[in-house]
């Protein structure tokens, strides 16, 4: 049988109409197998009706229950609370970081979904027995999906050294986007979308979103990529508009 686990469960909220975050600590016996979804549920269900707090399909595939806990971010349903915290520890829950914060643990990703479509991602190509790779599928019928792997969770965002202080960078999941729909050949994108400063060229190379990326789509090495491949258009058309003055 397993042994329950007594935590403090410390959660940041915010209100709109408030001008700071609290903390607020509350006592819970956990299964330490349960996830850090459980525990927040549990708050709510037994402790707290007041508080907000994002969730849907409890199995990674919906992206919904991010969140910064012990100040990484995880996907909350599938976090274990045995694996970020101890009996007698502390789990601190706050909401993502580089969104606006909407209630609670509830943040605004209006913006960066809107993000994520100025980058073309919504065009990456599978065929309709859900085969994903970057192959075009000839006559096959085509679905399109918005970015192979990715459950536009957020946490790469919020993990983003880059996106704390510059809110006008483009951001990993949309710059990783952009790579997987240039590798799939998709026609209408184009590697200058992200040739500024606010693209490709605004990463320090931290990655930290690869780190935390829970779909291992590894935003990171893609946007390194992406590089490469807006280097690669820049040589093209120098030397073939030096070829063609000559
Ligand atoms: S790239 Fe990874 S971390 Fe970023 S939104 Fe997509 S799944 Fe989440």
């Amino acid at each position: 049988m397993t042994t329950l686990w007594n935590i403090t469960v410390r959660i940041r909220r915010q209100r709109q109409d408030e001008d700071r975050p609290r903390w607020q600590d509350f006592s819970l016996e956990v299964d330490p197998d349960e996830t850090v979804l459980d525990a927040v549920e549990k708050i709510w269900a037994f402790k707290d009706r007041t508080l907000t707090f994002r969730h849907a399909c409890h199995h990674s595939t919906c992206g919904a229950c991010g969140m910064r806990v012990n100040g990484v971010e995880k996907l909350t349903c599938i976090t274990p609370v045995r694996s970020v915290t101890h009996n007698n520890g502390i789990l601190k829950i706050e909401p993502l970081r580089n969104f606006p914060v909407v209630s609670d643990l509830v943040v605004d990703v209006a913006h960066f979904f809107e993000e994520l479509e100025e980058m073309h991602t919504p065009q990456v190509v599978t065929n309709r027995q859900g085969r994903l790779d970057y192959e075009k599928t000839g006559d096959e019928e085509e679905d399109y999906v918005r970015l192979v792997d990715c459950i536009e969770c957020g946490l790469c965002v919020s993990a983003c050294p880059v996106a704390l202080t510059d809110a006008a960078y483009v951001g990993p999941a949309s710059l990783a986007g952009l790579q997987q729909s240039l590798a799939a050949q998709v026609n209408s994108v184009d590697a200058s979308l992200a040739d500024n400063q606010n693209g490709a060229w605004r990463c320090h190379s931290a990655y930290e979103c690869s780190e935390v990326c829970p779909s291992h789509v590894e935003p990171g090495y893609r946007i390194m990529d992406l590089r490469k491949k807006i280097m690669q258009k820049s040589f093209r058309q120098w030397f073939g508009g030096r070829e063609k003055t000559q």
